[in-house]
Formats: C-alpha cells, structure tokens, sequence
C-alpha cells in the first residue's frame, strides 16, 4: 500500500508551499524596502559641514588681501628689477668709455687732461652709487616679497588645520552615524527573529502554517542576511551571537523532545495492542508502512515477507484478515480492499 495521503491533498500541500514561499519573497521585498529608507531618518551631512565657517571665511580674506599685497610686491620687484638694470648698464657704459678715455690719454701723456679725470672719476663714481642703491632697492623689495609669502603660507597652513579637523569631526559623527542606523536596524528586525522563533514553536503545524514558515523565513533572512551589508564591523558580535544563542535554544528543545519521544515511545510499547493504534494517526501509519517500518516503534521490518503479521520489535499487529472473506489486510486499513467491508466492525 503506498502513501495514504490523498493525491489532491498533496498537491494542495505544493501550492501552500508556493504560497509561503511567495508570502516570504514579498515580506523581504517590503523589509529591504523599509531597512534601505532608514538612513534617510537623520539628516546625512557632508564634510563642509564641519568646518568652523567664521573662522575659514576670515582666514579666507586675510588671504585675500595678503594676495593683493603680494601683487603689489611683485610689481615693486619687477620695477626694482628694471631699475637696477638699467643702472648697471648705464654703468657699464660708462666705464668702458671711461677706460678707453684712459688708455687714450697714457698714450698721448697730456698733463692739462688730470682736472678731465678727476671730474669723469667723480661721475663714474656716481653712476656706481646709483647702481648700488638700485640694488639694495631690490634687495628690500625681494625681502618684503618673501615676508608676504611666508605670512600667506601661515594663512593657507591654518585652512588646512581647520579642514583636518573638520574631517576629523565628519569621521566621528559618520561612527555614531553608522551605529544608530544599526540600532535602528537592529530594533526592527530582533522583534521580527523573536516572533519567528515564537510562531515557530508554537504555530508551525497550525492551519496557518503556509504564512507562519513564510514568515519564518523572512526573519531569518532579513536578520542573517540582509542586516548584514549594514552592519558595521562589531555588527557581526551581534550576528553570530544571536545565532549561538539560536542554536543553542533549538539544539536544547530538539534534544529534550528527543528525550520525550523515547519515553513516550517506550510507554507506547508497554501498552497493550488496540490502546496503542490509538496514538498512530492513520495517515502516518500507513506511510511508514509504506517506506519499509513499524508505524509504533518505527524499526524497520520486511514486508516482503508475507508471513510477517506482527512487529518482531514491539509485537503491534501489522496485518490481519478480514472478518468477512478472510483476505489478509494491512490492520490500520480501515476497510477491506477485498470485499469493502469497514475494520471497524471487529
Ligand atoms: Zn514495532
Ligand atoms: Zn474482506
């Protein structure tokens, strides 16, 4: 005898299926929906937003005027540069007239010419002196310059300071950010892992169970899978913690309903025949029957045998015969597959 469950039965049992599955799908396409909106609770700020605007806009126009001077400078140098130049080649000039002069007047050796050189000495002398000081006016320029620009480098020295710990600022609000958003996370989907794990010990094999395992498996995944690209790096203490703590909780209930089907099993054994079938539902039976074992002990037994009538492990009656026309039927049967006569009548 095969399976006893009605064909159409198992079939509905498929759709259901499909429908927890289909009522999980959806149930994690809203969660992912809702979890991806969190962060738009808080208001998101940007690294700017950290920077002491007083202070970065009076360094800005220190800045500012301090390039203007600077301009000023460097147009100071470029002229100074142009003076001194040119002095230097007027000297130059000079000189060479003045040495050529020179050489002229040791060849023709003419003593009225010694007033002459004392008064091109004197000029020459001066065109120096101008030179020279057109010189150190470019010194004075280039320091002044330099100055400028080491105040300007101060200036651009204290903006980056003050962008250092804007950043600074922007990394630790981005930590509390992170962990609120997590929290948040975190208080939605415990809830919905507690009545998951509620719903599954207590309604699994309600006639609700196609919606109770569909949400059973949202809340397993929206916990373990989807928290987890949110997750900052001590979200995974949280994960692997509450899975421990599942593990543990379903590990105890699973070995303590071991413990209890034993005894109830080996209580079973000791009671008499007809007392016993009452404990097996008829469904199960068969099938058990039909996968090769005894439906009361659950041992494994030859139904190839044709002589085997009984359980040899707990001694339940497998098969009996008919009281109407003797033909030997399975005794969970509830009627005669022979004549059609109910077993009940016994
Ligand atoms: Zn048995
Ligand atoms: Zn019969």
């Amino acid at each position: 005898m095969k399976n006893a469950v009605r064909l159409s039965e198992k079939w509905f049992r498929r759709g259901l299926w499909v429908v927890a599955v289909l009522f999980a799908w959806f149930l994690i396409g809203l969660g992912s929906v809702i979890v991806e909106d969190l962060p738009k609770v808080e208001a998101v700020l940007k690294v700017e937003d950290f920077i002491d605007q007083h202070k970065s806009e009076s360094i800005n126009k220190e800045l500012e005027s301090v390039q203007s001077l600077k301009d000023d400078a460097k147009n100071a140098v470029t002229k100074a540069e142009n003076l001194y130049r040119l002095a230097q080649n007027d000297y130059v000039a000079k000189k060479q007239i003045f040495d050529n002069w020179l050489k002229t007047r040791e060849v023709t050796g003419l003593k009225e010419q010694d007033k002459d050189l004392i008064a091109r000495t004197e000029e020459l002398e001066h065109s120096k002196q101008i030179e020279n000081k057109a010189r150190a006016n470019l010194d004075k320029k280039l320091k002044s310059l330099q100055e400028i620009d080491f105040q300007a480098d101060k200036l651009r020295e204290r903006l980056n300071q003050l962008n250092a710990d804007a950043r600074d600022d922007y990394r630790s609000y981005q930590r509390n950010l992170e962990l609120r958003v997590f929290l948040y996370r975190l208080a939605l989907t415990l809830p919905l892992l507690l009545i998951a794990a509620f719903l599954f010990i207590k309604q699994r094999h309600s006639n609700w169970w196609p919606f109770v395992w569909g949400f059973i498996y949202f809340a397993i995944f929206v916990f373990f899978v989807e928290l987890v690209p949110y997750l900052p790096s001590y979200g995974g203490y949280v994960r692997y913690g509450v899975g421990v703590v599942l593990t543990l909780v379903i590990g105890r209930v699973a070995i303590i309903n071991l413990g209890r089907y034993l005894e109830r099993q080996k209580e079973q054994e000791s009671l008499p025949d007809i007392q016993r079938r009452k404990f097996l539902e008829y469904e199960q039976a068969l099938s058990k029957m039909a996968k090769g074992f005894c439906p009361s002990c659950e041992r494994a037994v030859d139904f190839s045998n044709e002589k085997v009538d009984f359980c040899p492990h707990c001694g339940i009656s497998l098969f009996d015969y008919c009281h109407n026309c003797k033909a030997r039927k399975n005794s969970f049967a509830n009627f005669c597959y022979q004549c059609g006569a109910s077993a009940k009548t016994v």
